[in-house]
């Protein structure tokens, strides 16, 4: 349903919006959702230095990563004009994230399209009910997604993104701590890299961010 804009949203009504974007995401397929303030987003310069060194392959890549992301006092700025936002998660067959056969053969791909769609739909479900500010972040870089072996159009002057009703943002790429963020939350997450067994883990897990009113 649109909603007429609206200059004032009494609080009950916010609340409660929230709890049904909330129940929406889970809808849409998230594993777990929930409301979150804005003071609970972590947002840290150790965040953007982990794409920077030793330099992620995306780095520079795409329009939503660094260096091309926002710079982490803006980064603070926006988050602190927003008071609540959807945290939600989606999770994954451990394979689909940990050990060297999940990077070289792009497993992850499948689970960060999944969770681009979620964010873009919460993003979507939230804007046509009034809050027009609403910023989703997904998680990781959007090329392997949606344009793996071709430019990023938004780095050619003139030209806007080939996959913008889909493709956002990463958490990481914002300066967000999202590991913290979902251990605070109280979902297991794991460090998964080329030495994490998939038998080790039980599961993979990806984080995404709709910040709303
Ligand atoms: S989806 Fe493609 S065009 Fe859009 S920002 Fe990412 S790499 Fe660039």
């Amino acid at each position: 349903m649109i909603r007429k804009i609206e200059e004032h949203i009494p609080h009950g009504k916010v609340l409660e919006d929230l709890e049904n974007l909330c129940q929406k995401a889970q809808e849409l397929g998230a594993t777990d959702s929930k409301v979150i303030r804005s003071d609970q987003v972590i947002i840290d310069e150790r965040v953007r230095m982990k794409c920077m060194y030793p330099k992620c392959a995306a780095y520079g890549t795409n329009a939503h990563c660094p260096p091309y992301a926002p710079d982490l006092e803006l980064a603070r700025k926006v988050v602190s004009r927003y008071q609540y936002g959807i945290l939600y998660t989606i999770q994954v067959p451990s394979e689909s994230y940990a050990g060297s056969t999940a990077a070289k053969e792009k497993l992850y791909v499948p689970p960060m399209r999944v969770l681009n769609s979620l964010a873009s739909d919460i993003e979507s479900e939230a804007f046509y009910q009034g809050y027009y500010f609403a910023l989703a972040f997904s998680s990781g870089p959007c090329k392997p997604v949606f344009c793996p072996g071709i430019e990023c159009s938004v780095l050619t002057p003139g030209k806007g993104c080939r996959a913008r009703m889909r493709a956002r943002g990463s958490m990481e790429g914002f300066g967000m701590d999202a590991y913290g963020m979902a251990t605070r939350a109280g979902w297991d997450i794991y460090p998964c890299g080329y030495r994490t067994k998939p038998e080790d883990i039980p599961h993979g897990r990806a984080v995404g961010l709709v910040l709303v009113h």
